[in-house]
């Protein structure tokens, strides 16, 4: 797409008999853009809510639209910087950031970056737990719960992108955690590989409310909420006096055109309980800081991190769809390039 876009009286061009070589074209409004070769692309349940404005056709609105048609999808991922008119990036440089899905990408504006410093972990990482994932994993927890040492911690879609930091964090601060999600396997990673005191198939319990006093007969402290719906609703009736709900998603609930109604608002008063949204682009500012924690842990295997990787970008859509219906294990990473 980039490609044919390019005017023809601008410095870019294709040689066709050997290399490509590709610039970043000297227009006015590009006094500061860069231009990417995507590594890894991010599959992120957000990105179910993001309608292009172009996708407002009957046609479209009677199926699964995440952008418009013939435009490439938007969304984070890892690239490489081939040309660069910004002072702070330079060919050769490695970013994540906010991205299309195609193979190289023209940036107009640079903000949404970051330069990728620590090179000596797998780099599809920040896609994921290096990410944008672990930063809300990063802000949601330590930020938003207040946690304490000792508290009872739940956490829904455990095994996620999110949620399987969220546990690991729990854990390494003393917190007893137990987490749910859609499958018996899931269930066994969760408690074999990331530590979590247990786990649960939620799709297997008839009653939630019942099945989380069985885990937790003293209350949950904390719930990291990512699926909402009925799951919200189990879980108010389980929190303790002065409990805290970080709202980072709803996941359950993002297929429907009307949400599903949650009837037991009213133990927020009952049990004083504090509940939270959050957004993590509001807390961006703390990526160095959650640098110093995180990489440091990955390094000495404090914390592990489980990938679903698919490669090649045509098997994107596909990656992108499976987190509906819960068939990715892990973190859903589509390969582009890998350098
Ligand atoms: P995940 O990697 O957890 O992938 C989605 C998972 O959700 C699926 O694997 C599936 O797991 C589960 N799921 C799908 N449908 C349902 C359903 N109907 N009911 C219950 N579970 C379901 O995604 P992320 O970790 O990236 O994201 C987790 C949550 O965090 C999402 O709600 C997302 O929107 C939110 N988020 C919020 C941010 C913020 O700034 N507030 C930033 C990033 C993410 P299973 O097999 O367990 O069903």
């Amino acid at each position: 797409d980039y490609i044919s876009a390019i005017p023809e009286e601008s410095d870019m061009y294709l040689n066709r008999s050997s290399t490509i070589k590709l610039r970043v074209p000297d227009e006015d409004d590009c006094q500061e853009a860069m231009l990417l070769k995507n590594l890894y692309l991010s599959c992120d349940p957000y990105m179910r809510g993001v309608k292009h404005s172009d996708a407002t056709s009957s046609t479209d609105q009677d199926r699964i639209v995440f952008f418009a048609t013939d435009k490439p999808i938007v969304g984070y991922g890892v690239s490489k910087v081939v040309d660069s008119k910004h002072p702070e990036f330079k060919a050769g440089d490695l970013v994540w950031g906010i991205t299309k899905w195609e193979e190289y990408t023209l940036i107009k504006n640079t903000q949404s970056f970051f330069k990728i410093n620590h090179t000596d972990v797998p780099l599809s990482y920040y896609t994921g737990i290096l990410g944008m994932p672990g930063m809300t994993a990063y802000a949601g927890f330590y930020e938003v719960c207040n946690p304490k040492k000792g508290e009872y911690v739940y956490v829904s879609s455990a095994f996620g992108a999110v949620g399987q930091l969220v546990g690991q964090f729990a854990k390494l601060m003393g917190c007893y955690v137990v987490g749910s999600a859609g499958s018996q396997e899931k269930v066994d990673i969760l408690k074999n590989k990331f530590g979590f005191d247990e786990a649960f198939n939620y799709k297997e319990e008839a009653d939630l409310a019942a099945a989380l006093k069985r885990y937790f007969p003293q209350g949950i402290d904390i719930y990291f909420e990512n699926v909402g719906g009925k799951m919200l609703d189990a879980v108010l009736l389980n929190m303790r006096l002065h409990g805290r709900i970080a709202v980072c998603g709803m996941i359950s609930q993002y297929n429907f055109e009307q949400h599903q109604g949650v009837t037991n608002l009213m133990h927020l008063i009952y049990k004083r309980v504090r509940m939270e949204g959050f957004f993590v682009f509001d807390f961006y500012h703390l990526y160095p800081k959650f640098l110093d924690l995180v990489v440091p842990y990955i390094k000495q295997g404090n914390i592990t991190y489980v990938e679903d990787i698919v490669e090649g970008l045509e098997n994107g859509p596909a990656s992108l769809v499976r987190l509906f219906s819960g068939r990715n294990a892990g973190k859903a990473v589509v390969v582009v390039a890998r350098d």
